[in-house]
């Protein structure tokens, strides 16, 4: 292999070269993007022993800049890991965060393992939420909406790749809109956006400049989305059913009472690992 050219030079040249964006994931980022120009994982990358061709070193070179101008990995690879399973994504989808991974936890304990269960993932993105639940409930169905065609075009890519087309309806549409009279589930899920449009400027310009606008921004005091949300939701639930949404730092209090209001019981919120109260979830009562 000529010099210059091992997996270790081009990871030291490419942390070089991304710390002033990466910070302390440059090591990291410069990782994720060799494994994937070179098609391994990133624990085979340190025994990476084959001559690396010249259009891989510039396919890498490629990614590097990319992800010098800002943009996330996930876009460069066009792939994110959640809840230990590969989704794709694009500029069309918000890449999935872990924190959402609270989100799936919380789902999972309201759908009964060997009972056939319908859920609904509201503004589904990637389908990274709702293609996790069915992934773990081989029983369960459900139905993703979302406004964007293009983001409804990644979730379909990854419901077949994960083996889950039969058991997923993708439909284009505003929140509810998308959905027929009477039809109702065992479980809504969703992450909408939540944060306060006063603050979309702060953001950190990785995720302003490169993700979805329209998956962010949450209205004037970010809570848009939940009021729409919230104000259906026992319509669209069955008895007993519930609801578990994605909240933003600080909003539990005011999304708890959106439940409230709109009849629904039973109302709890839920940490995620970082401690940040990131969940809350209601039912429609069992009985009415
Ligand atoms: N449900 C998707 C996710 O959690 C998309 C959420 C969104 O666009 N706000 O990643």
């Amino acid at each position: 292999m000529p010099e210059g050219q091992t997996v270790l030079s081009l990871l030291r040249k490419a942390e070089d070269k991304l710390s002033s964006v990466s910070h302390d994931l440059a090591r990291r980022d410069a990782e994720i993007m060799l494994a994937h120009v070179l098609d391994t994982s990133l624990a085979r990358l340190p025994i990476y022993e084959q001559r690396i061709p010249p259009l891989h070193i510039d396919q890498f070179e490629r990614c590097v800049r990319r992800r010098q101008a800002g943009e996330p990995v996930a876009y460069i690879i066009g792939e994110q890991e959640f809840w230990s399973l590969t989704f794709k994504v694009n500029e069309h989808t918000l890449v999935p965060r872990p924190d959402t991974e609270t989100l799936v936890e919380v789902g999972l304990r309201h759908l009964t393992p060997g009972k056939p269960t319908r859920i609904l993932d509201l503004g589904t993105g990637s389908g990274c939420i709702l293609l996790s639940l069915l992934h773990e409930r081989a029983e369960a169905s459900g139905v993703g909406v979302d406004k964007s065609s293009n983001a409804l075009a990644i979730a379909k890519m990854n419901a077949d790749q994960l083996g889950l087309l039969s058991r997923c309806e993708l439909r284009e549409g505003d929140w509810y809109e998308a959905l027929r009279e009477g039809e109702q589930f065992d479980l809504i899920v969703s992450n909408p956006p939540y944060i306060q449009s006063s603050d979309m400027l702060a953001l950190m310009p990785d995720v302003r400049e490169h993700e979805p606008h329209s998956a962010l921004d949450g209205g004037v005091d970010g809570l848009d989305c939940y009021r729409r949300i919230a104000s259906d939701a026992a319509f669209f639930l069955c008895r007993g059913g519930t609801i578990a949404v994605e909240v933003g730092i600080g909003q539990h209090e005011d999304v708890a009472d959106l439940f409230v209001m709109s009849g629904l019981e039973a109302v709890s919120t839920h940490a995620d690992l970082a401690g940040v109260m990131r969940v809350v979830a209601a039912k429609k009562a069992a009985e009415s």
